[in-house]
């Protein structure tokens, strides 16, 4: 079962949280390769997308809001798009976009990054949103300030971390096909630091050694470590020698989970941005409109009669008139 345990280092602001994903990242997978159109992820991307699922889950976890966090890679080589969704109950879904083969072993910034244009997007989208409100967006590109790539996810995220939220972090993620997971470690901004010179100063100096301690353990962690053991023995071997107080794990429906969030209506909605002129070639050529969900694979079919009520439906609204219920 996939799992959530969060910690903090007690008398110290620093906090961590260790994800699992186990039976929800096998279902996406899954559901990739059983899916005709576009088969199973190529390796080496299944290995990002479950990175990016596991970071996704300890983001989302980290921070108090009611909405979605949305992590996408838009990137220009083969990977066109990386996307991960999670909700704030934890359920969360993910897709990759291909345009093109992936070498074996092919690394992050050959998937994503071939021309160097690629970029890591984390939006926050509020549940409800005042009129004219935007959902919050922080961008980072794949590569640090000298236009080396970075040589994995969990590098991209702690320099967005560092530059969009000020905050030093450190993570370790790894993926295969059956487990997803990752580790994080935060310093945690400390209130009215550095108002008062000499002891803050000092107190400060010791806040670092200690977070730097906590993040060289951390970082110790092997992939193959992260995903092999399970989340009591890393936390043990790793900071045995601090103190550390527990959150209840989160787990089953409390937990991390697979959802999609796809429904008729919404795939409604993108026949009807598609154009009425659009909708009827396709059902001209092909009998019916046909739409699989991208995230989960489920099927929607539109007839002409489907197709022809969502366009009336919508003329009725834009022409003022209310809708019947
Ligand atoms: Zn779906």
């Amino acid at each position: 079962m996939s799992e959530l345990h969060k910690f903090i280092f007690e008398g110290l602001p620093v906090r961590g949280a260790l994800v699992r994903l186990t039976d929800s990242w096998q279902e996406i997978v899954k559901r990739r390769a059983d899916n005709a159109q576009t088969g199973a992820y190529p390796q080496p991307l299944r290995a990002v997308l479950g990175e990016m699922a596991a970071a996704a889950v300890l983001m989302q976890s980290n921070i108090k809001f009611d909405g979605a966090l949305i992590l996408q890679v838009m990137g220009d080589g083969p990977v066109k798009l990386a996307v991960v969704e999670v909700q704030p109950d934890l359920a969360f879904r993910a897709t990759a976009t291909l345009e093109g083969a992936v070498a074996q072993g092919a690394s992050l910034g050959e998937m994503l990054n071939a021309q160097g244009q690629a970029r890591c997007a984390i939006t926050l989208d509020p549940k409800t949103r005042f009129p004219g409100q935007q959902p919050y967006q922080g961008v980072v590109p794949l590569q640090d300030d000298a236009g080396r790539d970075l040589p994995d996810f969990a590098a991209v995220l702690q320099q967005y971390m560092l530059r969009s939220e000020q905050l030093q972090t450190t993570l370790v993620l790894a993926a295969d096909d059956q487990v997803a997971a990752g580790l994080l470690i935060q310093r945690l901004p400390v209130q009215g630091a550095g108002n008062l010179e000499g002891q803050a100063g000092a107190d400060a100096e010791a806040m670092d050694e200690h977070y730097n301690r906590i993040a060289t353990l951390a970082s110790s962690l092997k992939q193959e470590e992260l995903l092999t053991l399970d989340a009591e023995t890393v936390l043990r071997r790793l900071f045995w020698e601090e103190t550390l107080a527990r959150f209840e794990p989160l787990a089953g429906d409390n937990g991390p989970r697979f959802a999609c969030t796809c429904n008729r209506e919404r795939v409604g909605k993108m026949i009807l941005n598609l154009g009425q002129i659009d909708a009827e070639q396709l059902l001209q050529e092909q009998g019916r409109i046909d739409v699989s969900c991208e995230f989960c694979g489920k099927h929607y079919h539109f007839d002409a009669v489907d197709a022809a009520q969502i366009f009336t439906e919508a003329s009725r609204i834009a022409s003022g008139g209310t809708q019947a219920h």
